[in-house]
């Protein structure tokens, strides 16, 4: 087993690990870079790995750094299936569409107001590409051994962090590697907990926050003491929230799982 880090060293977005296991090829997410346009831009470099030999994906979860290049894969040629939990299946049918969308909008933008060196500019992928990558999307369940290439096991675990966001340990008839994606905090109010993690030969651990301690203070407490603090000097609080379909739909993605 071999491991090649196509993303998310020297900076935390584009998650994208390459597991070589005897002649097969598996992907670990598949993310986008992104913030600074020197980052962004390297969404459009060539994958040092032809995407047509690539096997199979798995996807920890998800966001996009973790899986919104997918699109762009599955446009130059993959052709595998991408395994991930339920929920993130059914969080990803919304997010990468939506991608697809603001990477149209923003194309549309630069070209409108003429502020792109590219001309035309062009989306990275559209609605329409995020769709088709949706197709080989392929759920498993949180603790059920599947295989995602010959002679390879795989099992997903609870993560915390968001939805269905699962580690994810691989292991062939020699060594085994856990890969943890983004990792929860325990005694979330509405997250699973992370599970233990397994015995595995190597850990493959995201370390985003690995420098910084979460906050002890009670979040309850603190967002009282804002709105509070705030009524009393009359001002105002905006809270970022969906639509009420939205809602209903996250609802039943949350109890499904
Ligand atoms: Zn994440």
């Amino acid at each position: 087993m071999r491991l090649t880090f196509l993303g998310a060293t020297h900076t935390v977005t584009g998650s994208k690990t390459l597991l070589t296991a005897g002649k097969k090829k598996l992907l670990v997410d598949c993310g986008l870079f992104q913030g600074q346009r020197e980052l962004k831009e390297r969404n459009w470099a060539d994958l040092p790995v032809d995407p047509r030999s690539i096997d199979a994906v798995v996807l920890t979860h998800a966001h996009l750094d973790h899986s919104g290049y997918l699109p762009v894969l599955v446009k130059k040629g993959f052709r595998g299936p991408v395994y991930c939990t339920p929920a993130t299946r059914d969080l990803c049918e919304i997010l990468l569409v939506d991608s697809g969308h603001l990477l149209e909008r923003d194309a549309e933008f630069a070209n409108r107001h003429g502020y792109s060196r590219h001309k035309p500019a062009l989306p990275l992928y559209t609605a329409e590409d995020a769709r088709a990558a949706l197709t080989h999307l392929r759920a498993v369940p949180f603790g059920k051994l599947f295989s995602p290439v010959e002679q390879t096991e795989a099992m997903f675990l609870p993560a915390g962090h968001i939805l269905g966001a699962a580690m994810v340990r691989i292991n062939d008839d020699r060594v085994s590697a856990l890969f943890s994606g983004d990792l929860g905090r325990p005694n979330d109010p509405v997250m699973l907990e992370p599970a233990l993690p397994p015995a595995s030969d190597y850990l493959v651990v995201e370390s985003t926050y690995g420098d910084r301690r979460h906050d002890t203070s009670d979040p309850e407490q603190r967002l009282a003491d804002i709105l509070a603090t705030t009524a009393t000097r009359g001002g105002t609080v905006i809270i970022p929230a969906a639509d009420s379909a939205e809602v209903g739909r996250a609802f039943r993605l949350m109890s499904a799982t």
